[in-house]
């Protein structure tokens, strides 16, 4: 569950990012964050991965409020949500094997536990006959795989994703979009903002839409809503 309760955010060069953002996500929900470039969509999902911290409200990750966590309680949360890029800032002198494997590595997991875990997660992105090829191998719809692995490897209470489908072409990001359906019919939550229209208004999932910093809209089965 993530909640957020009267959120505003400014940055230090005084742009008011979010305003008075009032949201609740439950545990295996499918959302959409839509609306136009600069109304504050990134700042919306960094805050939930704790990449930029509100100026003001709260902000509670499975009813805890992330403010007033203890320095030691933060690495459990981050691991607690798997986060995705449109770049897919994957390690380049990682093969795809290592750069899912360095995300269990990080939290300590024994070898044994992590081998098992990472073929697991590359078997459901497909990606297993790759695994000792560099990033610089693959292509982009590969790459965003792999991220997603990555993302998916610690088995995450959430996937926030930001634009997973904007560098790759309309056939891939379809793919991309089956293994998010996958993963979220497996229990997990997924929040992704995105600008892919069709994908939004095919998928029929809910979309909440963020304009000039304020929540404009928060429907269920929602639609995309902009021309472009
Ligand atoms: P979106 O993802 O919808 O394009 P952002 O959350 O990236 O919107 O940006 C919202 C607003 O905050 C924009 O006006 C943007 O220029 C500004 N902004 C984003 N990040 C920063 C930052 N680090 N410092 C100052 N302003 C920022
Ligand atoms: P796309 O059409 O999705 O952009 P690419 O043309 O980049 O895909 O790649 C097609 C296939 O060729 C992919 O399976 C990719 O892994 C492989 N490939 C691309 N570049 C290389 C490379 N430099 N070395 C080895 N395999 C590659």
């Amino acid at each position: 569950m993530i909640e957020m309760v009267d959120v505003w955010k400014s940055y230090p060069n005084g742009t008011d990012a979010l305003k008075e953002i009032n949201i609740k996500i439950e545990k295996s929900e499918f959302v959409y964050v839509v609306g136009p470039s600069g109304a504050g969509k990134s700042t919306f999902i960094k805050l939930m991965y704790r990449e930029e911290r509100p100026s003001k409200g709260q902000i509670f990750l499975d009813g805890k409020n992330v403010e007033k966590l203890k320095e030691k309680q933060i690495p459990k949360l981050r691991r607690s949500i798997g986060v995705v890029f449109q770049d897919y800032k994957l390690l380049p002198t990682l093969n795809v094997y290592e750069n899912v494997a360095f995300a269990m590595e990080v939290v300590e997991a024994p070898k044994k536990v992590i081998r098992s875990r990472v073929m697991e997660v590359l078997d459901l992105v497909k990606l297993n006959h790759k695994m000792r090829a560099y990033p610089d191998e693959l292509s982009g719809g590969e790459q965003q795989r792999v991220a997603i692995a990555r993302a998916l490897v610690n088995d995450p209470i959430t996937i926030i994703a930001d634009e997973p489908t904007g560098n790759l072409d309309p056939e891939t990001s379809w793919e991309i979009m089956k293994i998010f359906e996958e993963i979220n019919c497996r229990g997990t939550t997924v929040v992704m903002a995105t600008h892919n229209r069709e994908i939004v208004n095919t998928m029929r999932k809910r979309v909440i839409a963020i304009e000039a910093g304020r929540i404009a809209r928060d429907q269920q089965r929602g639609e995309y809503g902009y021309e472009i």
